[in-house]
This record gives C-alpha cells, structure tokens and sequence, in this order.
C-alpha cells in the first residue's frame, strides 16, 4: 500500500486530534450535565407533588382540596386520584398511560406512549374516603428535562463535521506551509538528477536559519557550490593535463616516425632520439607532478614533521641550481641565518625552495641575480626568493597559483617560453606545501624588474 505523505498525515493527525478534545468533551459534558438534570428533575417532581399533597385535607370524612393548590410546574404534573385510578382533581401528562399501579414514595421510570416518564406517588390514607393518591409525573426525556441542552448537542453534531473538515485543511495548510522548503530540495535535487546541472540552488535562508528545514535548504546549496567547485577544478585539471600531454607525445610519433622513415642517416636517427627522450623527461616531470598533487588533494601526501634548520636545507636547494643558473649567468646569493628551527618535512620544503629558485632562474634574466633570504624572527620564520627577472604583470599576479597557469607564454619566448618544465605546476605545490606548514605564501612582483616570494611561518 501507498505510504500517505507527512503533510496528509499530519493533516489527519491534527484533525483526528481535534475531533476526539471536542467527542471527550462533549461526552464528559454529557455525563455531567446528565445527572445534574436528572437530578433537577427529580427534586422538582417531589417538591410538586408534596407541596400539592399538603394541599388535600379530609376533614371529618370529606375531601377538600385547596384553591391555591399547584398541579404544574417546569414540566412536572400532578393528579390526585383514587385507588381505581378515577381522577378527583389534577392535570394529566398527555400520553401518560392509564392511572394504576401506585407506589408510595418512590421515583419510578414508567413507559408511555411514545416516551418515558417519572412517577412519583404519595398517599393519603382515610377510611371513610379510601385511598387517595397525589401522582406527580413528569417527562423522562431529556429533549423535555433540558431541551436547550438538547439543542445545543444538535448543535454540535452538526458542527463537528464542519469542525473535522476545517481542522484538517488547517491542518494540512499549515504542514503544506511548513514543508514547502522540503519540496523544493526534492525538486532541486531531482533537476540535478536529471540533468545534471550543477548551477541549480534552492535558494532559501540561510545557514543561521532557525527553521530548521530552511537551514538544510542553505546547508544543501552550500554543498553543491562545494560540489560544482570541485567540479569544475576537476574538468579544467582533466582539460589542461590532457592538452599539455598531447604536445610531447604529438613531437615523440613525430620524431619516431621520421626516424623509422631515414633508417640509414644514423645522425638523423640520433637526434630523433635526443628530442623523443626530452619529451619523455618533459612527460615523466609533468605525471610526477600530477601526482604528487592528486596525493596532496587527496589527503594522503603524508607530511612527516621534525624539527629542522631551514636556512640549511635553503642552502643545500641553493647548491642544487648553480649549474641551471651558471647556464644563464645568474648569481644565486644565499643569506640565511644560522640555526632556523622548525617542525617540518625537510623533503617537503625542499622541494618548496626548488621550485622557487628554479623559477627565480627560469624567469630571471642574463646577468642577473637570485636571493634567498631566511630570517628568524619573534613570531617565526620568514623566507624571501626574490630575483631581478621579468616579473610577473598585475593581471597574473591572482592566477600564478592555480594549476596549469602559466603568465605570458609569448613574452617569454626568448627566456622561460620554450622550456619543457614550464608547467604551471610548480607554485601550487609551494602553496599546498607551505599551508601544510600553517604558514602564508605571497608574491610581490613588478613587470621588467622582478619577482619576490614572501613566506613566514609562525612558530
Ligand atoms: P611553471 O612551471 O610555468 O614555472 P609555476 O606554477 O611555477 O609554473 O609558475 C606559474 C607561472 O608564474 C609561471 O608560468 C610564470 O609565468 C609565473 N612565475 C612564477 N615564478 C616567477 C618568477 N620568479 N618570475 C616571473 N614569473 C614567475
């Protein structure tokens, strides 16, 4: 069977509800007000009759009845009769069976025509009279005991109805109301499903709502910001990796083609070769670095922290590009002082330093000069790779750090432009690398004149 909605019910829940407060309620008025009314009833029919009883005399053997005597009051009757059931004097209920079957002193039910009535007998006993009886009756319906009380219960059944159905669209209203944010996170989710637009958002409070399912609705579109994100970041990686693949391996068929089609010029041969084996070199760098990212993003590039000198580990970095730069004439200047300790992964800023005095040399000019700075200070260490090069222009500044961006390829022909490293992979992992470290990685930079790498990491 089809499982109802919350809304329905919610709806029913909230109608069932009300309709048994007000059955509860009426019963419990019932009940009550039942036997008040009977006993109302009761007092009334006795009062009458033995008010009226003292209003019957015999006096010496005759009977004489008052003027002033009362044979009614609010619906009770009273005869006064024989024995045999003749009436002397009186009114009779209409509908009230035959005079008989008395009972001294004793409220009674007894079955009329079409309805019930009370009794209620009293006696006067005389020989030279016989007995004579003082009958009070009165109705035992309750539509004649209480008839505004009669009505107002007609009144209610005809309203409880009305009250049911109005309790129920409410009810659903206010749920329909309530849980409106709910569908449309059904339906967002659902148009996503479908066709697979990412950009689509509830668009509903936000994350400090205090409806709780408008906080869901801004929670949810927080996530799929997140999602699209990392989505997007995740295609232009895919994008860019495969189009800086394709170059290399475009030039190897190229080269292993022309090789295959001069199979007697050895020199040929050779030089096809050398170009094969540089963009090999150039392919192995760039799937090492795509590695090594994928490892960082995914969290399982584990750091491995000890206390380490890191003027001494800029020093050994420095040592390992003096013949890059000596390709270049650039001077490499290394100024750290001594005995900079830290908890880090000396592997780690190690690479962080290649990559920076690398790039130092590789957009540095003829001539010019690279220095490497490492200062201890109050609040923790700062490092500076600062060089003379061709600097960075204002517009690229943002874009260094994300990956596979690369400034002004064109510009660059005559220094950096043509080198296969070039892969604009190089500062994201200076950037993972010194987060890692919970430290803060800035580039200042002015075109033609040079660029400085500013790190500080606090202790
Ligand atoms: P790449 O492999 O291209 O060097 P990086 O991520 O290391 O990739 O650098 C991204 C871009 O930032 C470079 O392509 C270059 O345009 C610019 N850049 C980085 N360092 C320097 C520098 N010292 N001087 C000038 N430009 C730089």
């Amino acid at each position: 069977m089809k499982r109802l909605s919350i809304k329905n019910r919610m709806a029913l829940w909230y109608a069932f509800s009300i309709l048994a407060i007000i059955l509860l309620t009426m019963a419990l008025l019932l009940a009550v007000g039942d036997s008040l009314i009977l006993d109302e009833t009761e007092k009334n029919l006795m009062s009458l009759t033995d008010r009226a009883v003292r209003d019957v005399r015999i006096t010496d053997g005759a009977l004489s009845i008052d003027e002033d005597i009362t044979y009614y009051n609010d619906g009770a009757y009273v005869v006064v009769c024989r024995d045999d059931g003749t009436v002397i004097s009186g009114l009779l209920m209409e509908g009230f069976p035959p005079l008989s079957d008395f009972s001294e002193n004793e409220i009674r039910k007894v079955p009329g025509d079409g309805r019930n009535y009370y009794t209620y007998d009293r006696l006067i006993e005389n020989r030279k009279t016989g007995r004579i009886w003082v009958r009070g009756m009165t109705s035992a319906e309750l539509s004649d005991m209480a008839p505004s009380a009669m009505k107002m219960l007609y009144g209610f059944l005809i309203a409880l109805p009305v009250l049911f159905v109005l309790a129920m669209a409410g009810g659903w209203m206010i749920t329909r109301q309530a849980f409106a944010p709910l569908s449309r996170i059904i339906d967002t989710a659902e148009s996503i499903r479908q066709g697979g637009d990412l950009s689509a958002r509830i668009g509903l409070g936000d994350v400090h709502d205090s409806d709780e399912i408008r906080r869901t609705a801004a929670v949810f579109d927080e996530m799929l910001d997140q999602i699209e994100n990392d989505f997007e970041n995740e295609k232009r990686f895919t994008n860019n990796a495969s189009h800086e693949l394709r170059t290399p391996v475009a030039v190897i068929k190229a080269q292993s083609e022309y090789a295959l089609d001069n199979p007697d010029d050895p020199e040929e041969i050779r030089e096809s070769l050398q170009e094969i084996k540089k963009q090999a070199d150039s392919m192995a760098s760039l799937i090492e670095q795509l590695l090594r990212l994928s490892r960082a993003d995914r969290g399982i590039e584990q750091l491995k922290k000890e206390p380490a000198d890191i003027s001494l580990i800029a020093e050994e970095a420095a040592s390992r590009h003096l013949q890059y730069a000596r390709t270049k004439n650039i001077t490499i200047r290394t100024d750290a002082e001594e005995g900079c300790y830290m908890p880090c992964d000396a592997v780690f800023i190690g690479r962080m330093f290649d990559n920076l005095i690398d790039n130092a040399v590789k957009y540095g000019t003829e001539g010019g000069t690279v220095d490497i700075i490492v200062r201890k200070e109050d609040a923790g260490i700062a490092v500076k790779v600062a060089d003379n090069g061709i600097g960075i222009a204002e517009k690229d500044l943002d874009h260094i750090w994300e990956r596979f961006y690369r400034a002004d390829r064109e510009r660059r022909t005559d220094s950096a432009g043509e080198d296969a490293r070039s892969m604009g992979l190089g500062l994201p992992m200076v950037q993972w690398i010194v987060r890692e470290h919970g430290g803060t990685v800035k580039a200042v930079s002015a075109l033609g004149k040079g660029t400085a790498f500013i790190i500080f990491f606090p202790y």
